[in-house]
């Protein structure tokens, strides 16, 4: 395994990947570890949680440098994810004790009727690389205090981050086991899951990843979290603050250099306010600053590999050919490095790869529609349903709107984002399950009824 600069293409460090023998007696670390780690008063975790806030905080140069260097983030949005994977530390420390204290039914007046909510034992996160902190603290702060072990196989262009990660929870003192990085690549992956000694997997990634992860796991019933791909709409309808919406909406495809599930992807616009909004959007999108990922102020990056960056061009070319108008990018940048500029692709056809499928790479789509009838119809004609924006005026329209996208999340006159305080997921072929709030933690616990007469 080894991490590879992609600004520079230059290898960064080799790792030797984790032998059978290894990732079995990593297993065995994790089962052991289990029990204990179950009694353990729920204070005592909270607390452990906290300890990894604070060492994200006070080590954030560090891990800043690590994934902005391993994966091409835009350093800026490095410091803004630890403080977010802080946040989330921060959140459940406070928050979990609350979420999983029994809950009291009392239907049946001559009993006692109660919820109580219990560890499930040991949960593989197989995680992506685009946000190589928050995805792992996005998994581990919920469910590692509501009393699971962890083992996390992550992307194989991220060993860095990962054993960092790993580094972190030990040093916050959490017991020998509780968390655990299996350095392997995916196809090594399914003896875990169907290892007797795994009790529940989570994965995040690409569709693909998941159908794969959904068939081993539930062949062998073993509950799973799906958080997978997603092509969210963002409406902008003819009363939308167009100035507003054009600049949320660069940022929103931009984000992490383009490659974010939640990126904004598909941007339906009214007839009546398109030619203008694809105006402002051109030049919000063509005054994003391109550069090296380590010096603060960059806003666009490199792609983290050179095989996504060229996926998302064939994507990009394949739907210019079909017919869409390429408003501005659309070429890799001429420089050391997998660099894609901010490209917009006006009106592609439905067939095209830009209107049917996931870019994951700063490359936009902009559709024009008559009306909301159409802008609702166009939004839910995608096989994802991760996120959705709507921008309107008016405020009682927009969440009327909001209701009838096929999606986890819809945010008005704002961009989709995750925050540990809302439940995050998607429906159809982004996935399905609950991340984050009081909805995540509950995702593997045993949810069990106790009637006492
Ligand atoms: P990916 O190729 O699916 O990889 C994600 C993880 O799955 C990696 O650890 C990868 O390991 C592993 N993996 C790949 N194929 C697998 C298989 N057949 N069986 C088991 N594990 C497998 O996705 P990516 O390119 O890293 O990430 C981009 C995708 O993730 C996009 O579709 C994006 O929308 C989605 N995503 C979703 C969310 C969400 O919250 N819904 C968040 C972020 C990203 P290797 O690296 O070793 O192959």
């Amino acid at each position: 395994m080894k991490s590879t600069n992609p600004a520079t293409d230059e290898v960064i460090e080799t790792y030797d990947d984790h032998t059978a023998d290894d990732v079995d007696s990593i297993l065995e670390d994790a089962v052991s570890a289990s029990e204990s780690w179950a009694e353990t008063d729920i204070t005592e975790r909270q607390q452990l949680l906290e300890n990894a806030g604070e060492i994200l905080r006070d080590r954030q140069d560090e891990y800043a440098e690590l994934m902005s260097r391993e994966m091409g983030k835009p350093i800026d949005e490095s410091y803004a994810e630890l403080e977010k994977c802080a946040w989330v530390c921060d959140f459940y420390a406070e928050r979990a004790g609350e979420f999983l204290s029994d809950r009291a039914i009392g239907s049946e007046p001559n009993a006692k009727t109660f919820v109580s909510y219990e560890p499930l034992g040991a949960v593989l996160a197989v995680m992506p690389w685009n946000f190589p902190f928050w995805q792992v603290f996005r998994f581990a702060a919920p469910h590692l205090t509501s009393g699971n072990v962890g083992l996390l196989k992550h992307a194989s262009n991220v060993p860095g981050c990962a054993l960092a990660i790993e580094e972190i929870f030990r040093e916050a003192g959490y017991p020998e086991g509780v968390f655990s990085t299996l350095l392997v690549g995916s196809d090594t992956i399914e003896d875990v899951v169907r290892d007797d000694r795994l009790d529940a997997v989570t994965l995040t990634g690409s569709e693909g990843a998941g159908r794969a992860i959904a068939e081993q796991a539930g062949s062998e019933l073993k509950k799973h979290v799906l958080e997978l791909g997603g092509s969210d709409p963002f409406v902008v309808l003819e009363d939308a603050d167009l100035d507003a919406a054009a600049e949320t909406a660069a940022t929103a495809r931009t984000i992490n250099s383009g490659q974010s599930c939640i990126a904004a992807k598909r941007f339906i616009v009214a007839d009546e306010v398109f030619d203008e909004f694809l105006e402002r959007f051109v030049s919000e999108m063509e005054g994003l600053e391109i550069g090296d990922p380590l010096e603060s102020g960059t806003e666009i990056g490199p792609q983290a590999r050179e095989d996504l960056m060229e996926g998302v061009h064939e994507q990009v070319e394949a739907s210019v050919e079909a017919g869409a108008s390429l408003e501005c990018g659309g070429e890799p940048l001429d420089r050391d490095g997998w660099y894609y500029p901010p490209t917009v692709l006006a009106e592609p056809p439905m067939d095209s790869p830009a209107a049917e499928e996931e870019v994951f790479g700063p490359a936009a789509a902009v559709f024009r529609v008559a009306d909301e009838e159409e802008a609702i119809e166009l939004a839910n004609d995608s096989h994802y349903g991760l996120g959705g924006s709507i921008w309107t005026a008016d405020l009682d329209r927009g969440e009327r709107i909001a209701r009838e996208i096929e999606a986890g999340c819809v945010f008005v006159n704002e961009l989709v984002k995750s925050d540990p305080r809302l439940p995050f997921g998607g429906v159809k072929a982004s996935g399905y399950g609950r991340e984050l709030a009081r909805e995540g933690i509950h995702e593997f616990v045993n949810r069990k009824t106790i009637w006492v007469q």
